[in-house]
């Protein structure tokens, strides 16, 4: 595998390339995929880490979206809930069925409020009642009937409702019960699709920490963040993936543009063991009083609820407000009235800003989460074309990718040699089946490696099968686990930093691994992480306090969490 200083140096030698995509979080990984199985010599740059932006803070939902059936996108719903199905699939060690369940306090409630829009015209939804719920999922099982991997949705009486779940609130008619999927790992899984690419393809090259500047006729200046060196670049085509970013984006390639309509959302992820017995392992998806939908499911160990969605202009001034940390734990309490959640139980926040198209609605909720490609034509101010990727969902990010890389292969004059719609995703591949293969994957790593069934169980839930060469990278020398974290080893994080393009502390603390949303990290376990790394990157002591006070300020700002 190439380092940085490798990919930097090629980068500075490449100087004419056919496709430069600015921007890595998922629609951006998604499209260096598609390009570089093709074989186009493809640069994917990004000014942070690679999936750092919105990708990082969805609500790790990966589903159909029943909600959009309301703003008339079916279309939209029947694409999610294919890709949906094949995410669950090709990334079967990351993406997994999510029972899940809605409680209902009406029978007929929304049915006038949804006429309207379903002819196109915008109003609130106040009260979803059970006849508009059951015509929803009735719609979500049709779409997905002939390719059915996941149960067909129930109802539950009230008192049967209540009788399974006591903590429910007691004012509900009954319950609908659905299935979707959630993604444990989405930092993980969009570097996962950057790795499997640079082992395809030579002539590519992704790289972190790399801005977009400026522009000129035929050329593009790039900034390495790191050091500050400036390269220039010769673009057949540009695609601007920077999500919230992309008029921003469009401005430095010399273009005005005014694609996007930016809302922030906010999640919390809570420690709470009476919440976490309360969701019975399922997701609960429930309105607010002004009629948002919000979620709540387990998740490792936690519980995730979300989310806010507020208009913002600039995506950088993204952050959970306190307002928003009340209005999401008041939402939990219209369904679950008598568990007590304090604001101490909330062990990481996080917020992040949805690409959407622009729009004048002023209800946030109706605008469009369906994906766009926006073209900006060659003309004599640049030689080169640029489009943006407008919107979209974590779900559909290979829909995406696929139409886009299609209209550049037309450009291009090239056909396309494969499609992405089967391919296995990282660890995904050959990943267990069933509890069989698993207990046979488990049993054969450990006499391989004499790790213990537990820790074995933990990496191939954090890893896939790309934790086979994690393990044998464990065993070949003397390994512990960390001081401050018995869950990982002192290994396991160096094998991370050597293969999975670490640059900040950060990127580790809070994308290849999960101990930060988690609320596992302690100041003594980032310095004893932070020295680990410094020792393998040679840095000085003064680098490694320098990456341990840059991570607990982006922890403290942007996160709210001051470390103990
Ligand atoms: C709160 C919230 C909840 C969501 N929930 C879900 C969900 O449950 N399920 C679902 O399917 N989808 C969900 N989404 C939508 C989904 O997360 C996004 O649509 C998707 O991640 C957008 O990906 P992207 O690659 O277009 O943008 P981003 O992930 O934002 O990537 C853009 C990248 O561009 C980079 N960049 C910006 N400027 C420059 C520059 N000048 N030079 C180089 N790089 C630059 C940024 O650093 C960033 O990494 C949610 C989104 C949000 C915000």
């Amino acid at each position: 595998m190439m380092d940085r200083k490798d990919i930097l140096n090629n980068i500075r030698n490449i100087k004419e390339i056919s496709v430069l995509i600015v921007g890595a979080g998922i629609n951006g990984a998604g499209l260096y995929r598609e390009l570089t199985l093709q074989g186009i010599p493809t640069i994917l740059i990004d000014k942070h880490d690679f999936s750092s932006g919105a990708s990082a803070a969805s609500s790790r939902m990966i589903h159909g979206g029943l909600r959009y059936l309301e703003n008339n996108e079916a279309q939209l719903v029947k694409e999610s809930l294919m890709e949906r199905n094949r995410l669950i699939l090709n990334a079967a060690h990351y993406v997994k069925p999510l029972p899940t369940t809605i409680p209902i306090f009406s029978w007929f409630s929304g049915t006038l409020s949804a006429l309207p829009k379903f002819f196109g015209r915008p109003t609130r939804n106040v009260g979803r009642g059970a006849l508009i719920v059951k015509l929803g999922l009735s719609l979500y099982d049709f779409y997905t009937r002939k390719q059915r991997i996941l149960p067909k949705h129930i109802f539950t009486s009230r008192k049967k409702a209540l009788g399974k779940r006591p903590e429910l609130n007691p004012g509900i008619i009954g319950t609908a019960t659905y299935f979707d999927a959630w993604i444990s790992y989405p930092e993980r899984l969009c570097l996962e699709l950057i790795k499997d690419s640079n082992l395809l393809e030579h002539n590519s090259l992704a790289i972190n920490y790399m801005s977009l500047e400026k522009s000129s006729y035929d050329t593009v200046v790039v900034k390495d963040k790191t050091t500050g060196e400036c390269l220039t670049l010769k673009p057949d085509i540009v695609v601007n993936a920077t999500g919230a970013w992309i008029d921003l984006t469009n401005m430095a390639l010399g273009k005005k543009s005014q694609f996007i309509g930016g809302t922030k959302g906010s999640h919390l992820v809570i420690d709470n063991k009476e919440l976490i017995k309360a969701t019975q392992g399922q997701m609960l998806f429930y309105e607010n009083e002004d009629g948002r939908i919000c979620i709540l499911f387990p998740f490792q160990g936690k519980v995730l609820v979300g989310s806010t969605d507020i208009k913002i202009d600039n995506p950088e001034e993204a952050i959970c407000h306190n307002d928003e940390v009340e209005y999401m734990l008041n939402a939990v309490k219209q369904i679950f009235p008598n568990i007590k959640i304090s604001n101490s139980d909330v062990v990481f926040q996080f917020c992040g800003v949805r690409p959407l198209p622009n729009s004048n609605s002023d209800v946030t909720a109706q605008i469009s989460r369906n994906h766009s490609i926006e073209i900006i034509p060659p003309s004599k101010a640049n030689k080169y074309p640029i489009y943006s990727l407008v919107g979209g969902k974590w779900t559909t990010f290979r829909a995406f990718s696929e139409k886009t890389a299609d209209d550049i292969f037309a450009i291009l004059n090239v056909s396309r040699r494969m499609y992405t719609r089967d391919i296995s995703i990282g660890g995904g591949k050959n990943f267990p089946k069933d509890m069989l293969e698993r207990k046979k994957w488990i049993d054969k790593m450990h006499s391989q490696s004499g790790l213990s069934l537990g820790k074995l169980e933990t990496l191939l839930e954090r890893y896939g099968t790309e934790a086979e060469p994690v393990v044998a990278y464990m065993v070949k020398d003397n390994d512990q686990p960390l001081e401050f974290h018995k869950e990982y080893t002192c290994r396991e994080i160096m094998y991370l930093v050597r293969n999975e393009y670490v640059v900040h502390l950060d990127d580790l603390i809070l994308r290849r691994t999960t101990i930060a949303l988690l609320g596992e990290l302690t100041y003594s376990l980032l310095k004893e992480i932070g020295s680990i790394v410094g020792k393998l990157n040679n840095w000085s002591e003064n680098t490694v306090e320098k990456e341990i006070n840059r991570t607990v300020e982006i922890l403290s700002h942007k996160h709210n969490l001051k470390l103990k």
